[in-house]
């Protein structure tokens, strides 16, 4: 009884620990549902990005980097 106890108490922490550290992780993560809206006809949809780091607008077709002009911008 206590040898079980001894040897599931230490993953059970393990796991609490993973799952803190994955919830962290999350919330370093930028919001990016903010990004779906076109900046030329003002169209939101989340089909506008097909990733994280491109904008393809499904009225206009207007198709923008967001990570890449983010980047330029810093320069300017
Ligand atoms: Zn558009």
């Amino acid at each position: 009884m206590a040898a079980s106890a001894s040897s599931t108490t230490p993953r059970w922490a393990r796991i609490q620990y993973k799952a803190l550290r994955r919830n962290k992780l999350v919330v370093t993560v930028p919001p990016h549902h903010s990004s779906q809206e076109c900046r030329q006809c003002g169209h939101t949809h989340p089909d506008n990005r097909p990733s994280q780091a491109v904008f393809v607008c499904k009225r206009c077709d207007l198709i923008t980097m967001p990570a890449w002009s983010f980047a330029t911008e810093a320069w300017h």
